[in-house]
């Protein structure tokens, strides 16, 4: 399954990377948004058909239409992703320029650099003084990331449910992965009774794998037979204690 997280995410990753560059570059046209709608829609069904066919081949057949609903849903996330990035963009080049002037206040020369600023600022082509690829393309990458892995979770919670209650946690067992999320590795819980987790910030979120902020992690089928654990609750600052 990881195999299959890993060979699609970057390509949303990517995906929405170049439409981000378009966005803080001001060159949308009504040709990149339908390049971002169809890589969208591609992306999607072909996301949606490696995972069907991943479970068919351990003999779990995924009933037609039990995945349209949520891919539909993510699809629309993704339009609203789009305007996510022009309001994000502007109010990240209005700050840019603004902390570039305060900075330029006691400097010699300045004249001339706030000139150049500012006549971007007037142009609109503030991305001429400040690069997308400095200023811009780690947040797309990231954004693009996480609705990969939305989806990919997503999707995944909607296949095991057809088959069982209750499931596995799985990380990614990667350097990323939280620190309460890696006490849930490989733990069973019911899909109708998610865990608790708390972080060393107190921040809350109780829920199943993939729908807490960023989270790639994802739930692997669990036997009838396997006992879960009830109410479960994690804290960060206990990790080490146990
Ligand atoms: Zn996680």
């Amino acid at each position: 399954m990881i195999n299959i997280f890993e060979k699609f995410a970057p390509r949303w990753r990517n995906a929405v990377a170049r439409y981000a560059k378009a966005v803080w570059t001001g060159s949308t046209t009504k040709h990149t948004d339908w390049i971002y709608d169809k890589q969208a829609d591609t992306f999607s069904r072909e996301y949606r058909h490696a995972m069907e066919k991943h479970y068919a081949d351990k003999g779990m057949r995924v009933y037609r239409g039990t995945l349209d609903g949520y891919v539909n849903e993510w699809l629309n996330k993704q339009q609203a992703l789009k305007d996510t990035l022009k309001q994000v963009a502007t109010e990240k080049q209005d700050n840019l320029v603004k902390k570039a002037l305060e900075e330029l206040k006691d400097t010699k020369d300045a004249q001339k650099i706030i000139d150049k600023i500012y006549g971007a600022k007037l142009n609109e082509e503030v991305y001429k003084v400040f690069s997308f690829k400095d200023n811009f393309e780690a947040f797309s990458k990231q954004h693009g990331d996480e609705s990969a892995f939305e989806l990919g979770t997503g999707m995944n919670e909607g296949i095991i449910k057809q088959f069982s209650d209750r499931y596995f946690w799985k990380t990614q067992k990667d350097r990323k992965v939280r620190p309460t999320h890696e006490m849930l590795q490989g733990k069973c819980f019911l899909f109708a009774d998610p865990p608790t987790t708390i972080d060393k910030y107190g921040n809350r979120h109780t829920g199943n794998p993939g729908t807490d902020y960023g989270c790639r992690c994802w739930a692997e089928r669990a036997p009838e037979e396997e006992k879960p654990l009830r109410h479960y609750t994690v804290r960060e600052s206990q990790r080490h204690k146990k």
